[in-house]
Protein backbone atom coordinates (compact mmCIF):
# COMPACT_ATOMS: atom_id res chain seq x y z
CA UNK A 1 0.00 0.00 0.00
CA UNK A 2 1.19 3.63 -0.56
CA UNK A 3 2.58 5.48 2.39
CA UNK A 4 -0.20 7.63 1.81
CA UNK A 5 -2.65 4.91 1.91
CA UNK A 6 -1.48 3.48 4.83
CA UNK A 7 -1.56 7.19 6.45
CA UNK A 8 -5.13 7.75 5.62
CA UNK A 9 -6.51 4.45 7.09
CA UNK A 10 -4.41 5.29 10.16
CA UNK A 11 -6.38 8.34 10.31
CA UNK A 12 -9.17 7.24 9.09
CA UNK A 13 -8.96 4.78 12.18
CA UNK A 14 -7.91 7.50 15.03
CA UNK A 15 -10.61 9.29 14.17
CA UNK A 16 -13.72 6.49 13.53
CA UNK A 17 -12.64 3.53 15.46
CA UNK A 18 -15.28 2.36 17.62
CA UNK A 19 -15.10 2.24 21.82
CA UNK A 20 -14.40 -1.75 21.92
CA UNK A 21 -14.39 -3.32 25.64
CA UNK A 22 -10.92 -4.88 25.08
CA UNK A 23 -8.86 -2.09 23.33
CA UNK A 24 -6.88 0.03 25.30
CA UNK A 25 -8.17 3.68 26.58
CA UNK A 26 -6.20 6.68 24.71
CA UNK A 27 -2.20 6.73 26.26
CA UNK A 28 -2.69 3.77 27.47
CA UNK A 29 -0.81 0.26 26.68
CA UNK A 30 -2.90 -2.95 25.59
CA UNK A 31 -3.10 -5.34 28.17
CA UNK A 32 -2.16 -8.70 26.31
CA UNK A 33 -4.78 -11.18 28.31
CA UNK A 34 -7.40 -8.61 27.41
CA UNK A 35 -6.24 -8.61 23.87
CA UNK A 36 -5.65 -12.67 23.76
CA UNK A 37 -8.99 -13.25 25.74
CA UNK A 38 -10.88 -11.02 22.77
CA UNK A 39 -9.24 -12.39 20.15
CA UNK A 40 -10.29 -16.45 20.70
CA UNK A 41 -13.39 -14.69 21.57
CA UNK A 42 -13.86 -13.48 18.41
CA UNK A 43 -12.56 -16.60 16.11
CA UNK A 44 -16.27 -17.28 14.21
CA UNK A 45 -18.07 -14.75 16.41
CA UNK A 46 -19.66 -11.45 15.49
CA UNK A 47 -18.68 -8.40 18.25
CA UNK A 48 -21.87 -8.18 18.97
CA UNK A 49 -22.16 -12.15 20.31
CA UNK A 50 -19.10 -12.01 22.06
CA UNK A 51 -19.05 -8.47 23.73
CA UNK A 52 -20.99 -9.30 26.40
CA UNK A 53 -19.27 -12.42 27.23
CA UNK A 54 -16.12 -11.02 27.14
CA UNK A 55 -16.90 -8.54 29.90
CA UNK A 56 -18.45 -11.38 32.02
CA UNK A 57 -15.28 -12.88 31.86
CA UNK A 58 -13.04 -9.86 32.56
CA UNK A 59 -15.15 -9.17 35.50
CA UNK A 60 -15.02 -12.35 36.79
CA UNK A 61 -11.45 -13.46 35.69
CA UNK A 62 -9.98 -9.76 35.03
CA UNK A 63 -6.14 -11.49 34.93
CA UNK A 64 -5.09 -14.73 33.07
CA UNK A 65 -3.83 -15.84 36.70
CA UNK A 66 -7.77 -15.78 37.88
CA UNK A 67 -9.08 -17.27 35.04
CA UNK A 68 -6.56 -20.15 35.36
CA UNK A 69 -7.34 -21.00 38.69
CA UNK A 70 -11.05 -21.82 37.98
CA UNK A 71 -12.14 -25.14 37.50
CA UNK A 72 -13.28 -26.28 33.97
CA UNK A 73 -16.86 -26.60 34.72
CA UNK A 74 -17.65 -22.99 35.65
CA UNK A 75 -15.20 -21.82 32.57
CA UNK A 76 -17.41 -23.99 30.14
CA UNK A 77 -20.66 -23.07 31.62
CA UNK A 78 -19.58 -19.05 31.24
CA UNK A 79 -18.95 -19.94 27.90
CA UNK A 80 -21.96 -21.72 27.21
CA UNK A 81 -23.86 -19.76 24.26
CA UNK A 82 -20.71 -19.02 22.49
CA UNK A 83 -20.37 -22.17 20.76
CA UNK A 84 -17.20 -23.75 19.05
CA UNK A 85 -16.46 -25.37 22.78
CA UNK A 86 -12.82 -26.67 21.79
CA UNK A 87 -11.88 -23.08 22.14
CA UNK A 88 -12.80 -23.04 25.90
CA UNK A 89 -11.04 -25.95 26.73
CA UNK A 90 -8.13 -24.57 24.69
CA UNK A 91 -8.43 -21.25 26.26
CA UNK A 92 -8.50 -22.51 29.75
CA UNK A 93 -5.62 -25.23 29.59
CA UNK A 94 -3.76 -21.88 27.39
CA UNK A 95 -4.44 -19.71 30.51
CA UNK A 96 -2.83 -22.62 33.07
CA UNK A 97 0.26 -22.29 30.71
CA UNK A 98 0.57 -18.68 30.68
CA UNK A 99 0.01 -18.34 34.34
CA UNK A 100 2.19 -21.57 35.66
CA UNK A 101 5.13 -22.05 33.58
CA UNK A 102 5.40 -18.30 31.71
CA UNK A 103 5.07 -16.07 34.75
CA UNK A 104 1.81 -14.80 33.67
CA UNK A 105 2.85 -13.13 30.39
CA UNK A 106 2.16 -14.15 27.27
CA UNK A 107 5.20 -14.33 24.70
CA UNK A 108 5.56 -11.64 21.88
CA UNK A 109 6.37 -13.36 19.30
CA UNK A 110 4.65 -14.78 16.82
CA UNK A 111 6.28 -17.93 17.27
CA UNK A 112 6.47 -18.95 20.81
CA UNK A 113 2.48 -17.60 21.21
CA UNK A 114 1.79 -20.01 18.35
CA UNK A 115 2.58 -23.00 20.27
CA UNK A 116 0.04 -21.97 23.26
CA UNK A 117 -3.28 -24.02 22.96
CA UNK A 118 -6.02 -22.49 20.38
CA UNK A 119 -3.69 -20.04 19.30
CA UNK A 120 -3.13 -20.48 15.38
CA UNK A 121 -1.56 -18.38 12.82
CA UNK A 122 -3.91 -15.52 12.62
CA UNK A 123 -4.48 -15.34 16.52
CA UNK A 124 -0.69 -15.45 16.76
CA UNK A 125 -0.62 -12.31 14.64
CA UNK A 126 -3.20 -10.41 15.77
CA UNK A 127 -1.77 -10.78 19.28
CA UNK A 128 1.58 -10.01 18.59
CA UNK A 129 0.83 -6.92 16.51
CA UNK A 130 -2.08 -5.23 18.40
CA UNK A 131 -0.69 -6.11 22.38
CA UNK A 132 2.91 -6.16 21.40
CA UNK A 133 3.15 -3.77 18.36
CA UNK A 134 5.44 -6.30 16.63
CA UNK A 135 5.26 -6.22 12.64
CA UNK A 136 2.49 -9.04 12.08
CA UNK A 137 0.17 -9.81 9.03
CA UNK A 138 -2.88 -10.93 11.07
CA UNK A 139 -5.87 -11.73 7.89
CA UNK A 140 -9.13 -12.56 9.28
CA UNK A 141 -12.24 -12.55 6.98
CA UNK A 142 -12.78 -9.11 7.29
CA UNK A 143 -9.12 -8.22 6.04
CA UNK A 144 -9.33 -11.11 3.47
CA UNK A 145 -12.30 -8.96 2.11
CA UNK A 146 -11.26 -5.54 1.82
CA UNK A 147 -7.30 -6.77 0.41
CA UNK A 148 -9.64 -9.09 -2.14
CA UNK A 149 -11.75 -5.79 -3.31
CA UNK A 150 -8.44 -3.30 -3.33
CA UNK A 151 -6.74 -5.75 -5.62
CA UNK A 152 -9.61 -6.79 -7.49
CA UNK A 153 -8.55 -10.55 -7.04
CA UNK A 154 -9.94 -12.59 -9.69
CA UNK A 155 -9.20 -15.84 -8.07
CA UNK A 156 -12.32 -17.62 -6.22
CA UNK A 157 -11.81 -18.61 -2.17
CA UNK A 158 -10.43 -20.54 -0.63
CA UNK A 159 -7.83 -21.21 -3.48
CA UNK A 160 -6.81 -17.31 -3.95
CA UNK A 161 -5.89 -16.77 0.10
CA UNK A 162 -2.02 -17.32 -0.38
CA UNK A 163 -2.33 -14.54 -3.25
CA UNK A 164 -4.75 -12.32 -0.63
CA UNK A 165 -1.79 -12.96 2.00
CA UNK A 166 0.96 -11.77 0.29
CA UNK A 167 -0.95 -8.23 -0.59
CA UNK A 168 -1.57 -8.49 2.90
CA UNK A 169 2.38 -9.06 3.66
CA UNK A 170 3.54 -5.70 1.29
CA UNK A 171 0.57 -3.74 2.86
CA UNK A 172 1.75 -4.03 6.21
CA UNK A 173 3.81 -1.28 7.69
CA UNK A 174 7.09 -1.72 10.03
CA UNK A 175 5.67 0.74 12.42
CA UNK A 176 1.76 1.12 13.95
CA UNK A 177 1.31 -2.63 13.03
CA UNK A 178 -1.43 -3.36 16.03
CA UNK A 179 -2.92 0.15 14.94
CA UNK A 180 -2.91 -1.45 11.05
CA UNK A 181 -4.48 -4.46 11.63
CA UNK A 182 -7.05 -3.24 14.29
CA UNK A 183 -7.48 -0.27 11.17
CA UNK A 184 -7.98 -2.93 8.46
CA UNK A 185 -10.24 -4.99 10.51
CA UNK A 186 -12.16 -1.84 11.70
CA UNK A 187 -12.46 -0.74 8.04
CA UNK A 188 -14.00 -4.58 6.90
CA UNK A 189 -16.45 -4.25 9.46
CA UNK A 190 -17.64 -1.35 9.36
CA UNK A 191 -17.06 0.19 5.93
CA UNK A 192 -16.34 -2.44 3.50
CA UNK A 193 -18.56 -4.81 4.31
CA UNK A 194 -19.58 -8.10 2.56
CA UNK A 195 -23.17 -7.15 0.75
CA UNK A 196 -22.80 -3.65 0.39
CA UNK A 197 -19.51 -1.82 0.31
CA UNK A 198 -19.75 1.66 1.84
CA UNK A 199 -17.27 2.93 -0.45
CA UNK A 200 -18.20 7.06 -0.13
CA UNK A 201 -17.09 6.35 3.47
CA UNK A 202 -13.89 4.61 2.68
CA UNK A 203 -10.17 6.43 3.18
CA UNK A 204 -8.63 4.07 0.28
CA UNK A 205 -10.99 4.64 -2.70
CA UNK A 206 -8.08 6.24 -4.75
CA UNK A 207 -6.10 3.05 -3.48
CA UNK A 208 -8.89 0.23 -4.57
CA UNK A 209 -8.86 -1.19 -7.75
CA UNK A 210 -12.32 -3.18 -7.09
CA UNK A 211 -14.17 0.35 -6.73
CA UNK A 212 -12.32 1.40 -9.82
CA UNK A 213 -13.61 -2.00 -11.72
CA UNK A 214 -17.38 -0.57 -10.76
CA UNK A 215 -18.43 -3.54 -8.80
CA UNK A 216 -16.13 -4.04 -5.78
CA UNK A 217 -18.93 -5.96 -3.68
CA UNK A 218 -17.93 -9.17 -6.35
CA UNK A 219 -14.73 -9.34 -4.40
CA UNK A 220 -14.20 -12.02 -3.15
CA UNK A 221 -15.21 -14.45 -5.46
CA UNK A 222 -16.15 -17.56 -3.77
CA UNK A 223 -16.43 -20.97 -5.10
CA UNK A 224 -19.96 -22.67 -4.79
CA UNK A 225 -20.83 -24.18 -1.31
CA UNK A 226 -21.20 -27.59 -1.12
CA UNK A 227 -24.43 -28.67 0.48
CA UNK A 228 -23.79 -28.73 4.41
CA UNK A 229 -25.16 -32.51 5.25
CA UNK A 230 -27.95 -33.12 7.93
CA UNK A 231 -27.82 -35.24 10.74
CA UNK A 232 -30.34 -36.47 13.14
CA UNK A 233 -29.65 -37.44 16.77
CA UNK A 234 -31.94 -38.00 20.23
CA UNK A 235 -31.91 -36.64 23.56
CA UNK A 236 -33.39 -37.67 26.54
CA UNK A 237 -35.41 -35.54 28.98
CA UNK A 238 -35.63 -37.98 32.43
CA UNK A 239 -37.08 -36.31 35.65
CA UNK A 240 -37.15 -37.25 39.34
CA UNK A 241 -38.84 -35.04 41.47
CA UNK A 242 -38.28 -32.05 39.69
CA UNK A 243 -34.93 -32.58 38.52
CA UNK A 244 -33.27 -33.65 35.49
CA UNK A 245 -30.85 -35.84 34.64
CA UNK A 246 -27.91 -33.69 32.70
CA UNK A 247 -24.10 -35.47 31.84
CA UNK A 248 -20.68 -33.70 30.96
CA UNK A 249 -20.20 -34.66 27.57
CA UNK A 250 -16.80 -36.44 26.95
CA UNK A 251 -13.79 -34.21 26.37
CA UNK A 252 -13.29 -34.78 23.03
CA UNK A 253 -15.76 -34.86 20.36
CA UNK A 254 -19.34 -32.22 19.69
CA UNK A 255 -20.05 -29.88 22.46
CA UNK A 256 -16.92 -31.90 24.30
CA UNK A 257 -16.77 -31.10 28.59
CA UNK A 258 -20.10 -29.11 28.19
CA UNK A 259 -23.46 -30.15 30.18
CA UNK A 260 -25.95 -31.38 28.09
CA UNK A 261 -29.26 -33.99 28.02
CA UNK A 262 -28.21 -37.62 27.64
CA UNK A 263 -27.83 -38.51 23.88
CA UNK A 264 -25.92 -41.68 24.09
CA UNK A 265 -28.90 -44.18 24.21
CA UNK A 266 -32.27 -43.97 27.12
CA UNK A 267 -30.81 -43.29 30.48
CA UNK A 268 -33.26 -45.33 32.07
CA UNK A 269 -36.29 -47.38 31.53
CA UNK A 270 -39.03 -45.77 31.64
CA UNK A 271 -42.44 -44.92 29.84
CA UNK A 272 -40.53 -42.48 26.65
CA UNK A 273 -43.12 -39.84 25.01
CA UNK A 274 -42.14 -37.54 21.89
CA UNK A 275 -41.68 -34.07 22.45
CA UNK A 276 -41.19 -32.82 19.43
CA UNK A 277 -37.66 -31.78 17.71
CA UNK A 278 -35.29 -28.63 17.01
CA UNK A 279 -32.96 -27.99 14.90
CA UNK A 280 -29.36 -26.56 15.09
CA UNK A 281 -26.85 -25.82 12.68
CA UNK A 282 -23.26 -26.82 12.99
CA UNK A 283 -20.40 -25.68 10.97
CA UNK A 284 -20.12 -28.88 8.97
CA UNK A 285 -23.48 -30.35 9.61
CA UNK A 286 -26.98 -29.36 10.44
CA UNK A 287 -29.07 -31.19 13.26
CA UNK A 288 -32.31 -32.62 13.58
CA UNK A 289 -32.29 -33.88 17.24
CA UNK A 290 -35.87 -35.53 18.69
CA UNK A 291 -36.47 -35.20 22.40
CA UNK A 292 -37.93 -37.91 24.03
CA UNK A 293 -39.22 -37.08 28.01
CA UNK A 294 -40.18 -39.28 30.47
CA UNK A 295 -40.44 -39.79 34.68
CA UNK A 296 -38.53 -42.40 36.58
CA UNK A 297 -38.84 -43.64 40.82
CA UNK A 298 -35.33 -45.09 39.99
CA UNK A 299 -32.91 -41.88 39.21
CA UNK A 300 -30.14 -43.34 37.90
CA UNK A 301 -26.36 -41.97 38.15
CA UNK A 302 -26.01 -38.50 37.16
CA UNK A 303 -25.98 -34.86 37.43
CA UNK A 304 -29.55 -34.14 38.68
CA UNK A 305 -30.28 -30.60 37.84
CA UNK A 306 -33.78 -28.36 39.37
CA UNK A 307 -35.33 -27.77 36.47
CA UNK A 308 -36.82 -24.54 37.69
CA UNK A 309 -33.45 -23.76 37.53
CA UNK A 310 -31.95 -25.20 34.13
CA UNK A 311 -31.34 -21.87 32.94
CA UNK A 312 -28.59 -21.50 34.75
CA UNK A 313 -27.37 -24.98 34.06
CA UNK A 314 -24.71 -23.69 31.17
CA UNK A 315 -26.09 -25.56 28.24
CA UNK A 316 -24.66 -24.89 25.20
CA UNK A 317 -27.64 -23.51 22.52
CA UNK A 318 -28.31 -26.86 21.30
CA UNK A 319 -29.64 -28.29 24.70
CA UNK A 320 -31.02 -25.07 25.98
CA UNK A 321 -33.00 -25.02 22.97
CA UNK A 322 -34.45 -28.59 23.82
CA UNK A 323 -34.51 -27.67 27.65
CA UNK A 324 -37.77 -25.33 26.70
CA UNK A 325 -38.94 -28.02 25.24
CA UNK A 326 -38.51 -30.55 27.76
CA UNK A 327 -39.77 -27.94 30.43
CA UNK A 328 -43.22 -27.29 27.86
CA UNK A 329 -43.33 -31.15 28.17
CA UNK A 330 -43.31 -30.74 31.99
CA UNK A 331 -46.14 -28.13 32.35
CA UNK A 332 -48.57 -29.95 29.84
CA UNK A 333 -47.58 -33.65 31.63
S1 LIG B 1 -13.18 1.57 -1.74
FE1 LIG B 1 -14.97 0.32 -1.29
S2 LIG B 1 -14.42 -1.76 -1.91
FE2 LIG B 1 -12.51 -0.57 -1.80
S3 LIG B 1 -11.75 -0.98 0.27
FE3 LIG B 1 -12.97 0.90 0.39
S4 LIG B 1 -15.07 0.20 0.93
FE4 LIG B 1 -13.90 -1.59 0.25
Amino acid sequence: MPVDACQALLCWYAVDKRSLPWRAGPGKAPDPYRVWLSEVMLQQTTIAHARPYFETFVHRWPTVEALAAESDGEVMAAWAGLGYYARARNLLACARIVADQLGGRFPEDEAALRRLPGIGAYTAAAVAAIAFGRRAVAVDANVERVVARLFAVEAPLPSARAAIRDHAERLTPEENAGDFVQAMMELGQTVCMPRRPDCGRCPLTPHCAGYAAGDPGAFPVKAPKAARPRREGVAYWLEHRGRVLLVRRPQKGLLGGMLALPTDGAPAEAAWREAGAVDHVFTHFALTMRLLCAETDTPAEGIWWPVERIGEAGLPTLFAKLAVRGSEWRRAA
